[in-house]
């Protein structure tokens, strides 16, 4: 059985009193909802990290997570956290090779190779982003260009490695924007991404790969989304500043 997980992405907002306030709601609503097959994941800013720690500390579907790591493992690279440093102070998932990272701060498929193997030495478990922006989409050829992000970062990996990730899907033309990919858009590229990783790794590793879907995620549409066979979750942005909206998303399956 793969596991189902609702990841919040919080980017760069709020400040510490509302992020204590945003975990606080969030801990006391999932403790009174049933909730207890899904793992809910925090991503808060770094400086964040140990406040909520201490929040979620005792509700044991809520995990930490960061949302980067650095591609060194340590030394003079100021401003720069290491994936040792987040092991250290309880986080357990980190994102890698959000769009927004690679569009902005110039990662490369090979420099999230690094990324993975340092948070995987250090026991995190990696949120493997990919996504196509929208001339991609348009051209027809996202498949591709989805599936290549994937081996150029991932295949140098062996079973015991690649096992460990979660894999989100986020086209990059649904991030923030309002516009979501149906259910089966969604379907259809999570189906290619888990054939890609079986072609390579088996079907057993693949079967047993969480797929999440990122990209405008809501409680109006998590429900249609997490209802296909090959969505095991959300990645979440903007419904995650809301603990309500956020929620509603954890309980939609
Ligand atoms: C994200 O950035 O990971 C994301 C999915 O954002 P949003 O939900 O706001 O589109």
């Amino acid at each position: 059985m793969r596991k189902k997980i609702v990841a919040g992405n919080w980017k760069m907002n709020l400040t510490q009193t509302e992020g204590q306030k945003l975990t606080s709601e969030i801990v006391n609503m999932i403790k009174d909802e049933s909730t207890q097959d899904v793992s809910v994941v925090l991503n808060p800013p770094f400086v964040h990290l140990q406040g909520v720690q201490k929040l979620i500390d005792g509700a044991s579907n809520i995990h930490l997570g960061a949302q980067n790591c650095s591609d060194k493992a340590s030394g003079a690279y100021t401003g720069e956290v290491s994936a040792s440093m987040l092991a250290s102070f309880g986080v357990s998932y980190v994102i890698i090779g959000h769009s927004e990272r690679r569009e902005y701060f110039g990662e490369t498929n090979a420099m999230l190779t690094d990324k993975v193997k340092l948070a995987l030495e250090n026991g995190l478990t990696p949120i493997f982003c990919c996504g196509e922006p929208l001339d991609i989409r348009e051209d027809g050829t996202h498949l591709a260009y989805v599936t290549n992000q994937l081996t150029e970062s991932l295949f140098g990996f062996g079973e015991e490695d690649i096992k460990k990730l979660v894999i989100a899907y986020e086209p990059i033309w649904a991030i923030g924007t309002g516009k979501t990919a149906s259910s089966d858009q969604a379907q259809e590229m999570h189906a290619g991404i888990r054939e890609h990783l079986a072609s390579k790794y088996g079907t057993e590793i693949a079967d047993n790969l969480s797929i999440l879907y990122g990209g405008s995620c809501k409680p109006d549409n998590a429900k249609d989304i997490f209802s296909k066979p090959d969505v095991d979750g959300g990645l979440i942005g903007g419904a995650s500043l809301k603990s309500r909206d956020f929620t509603d998303i954890v309980t939609s399956f």
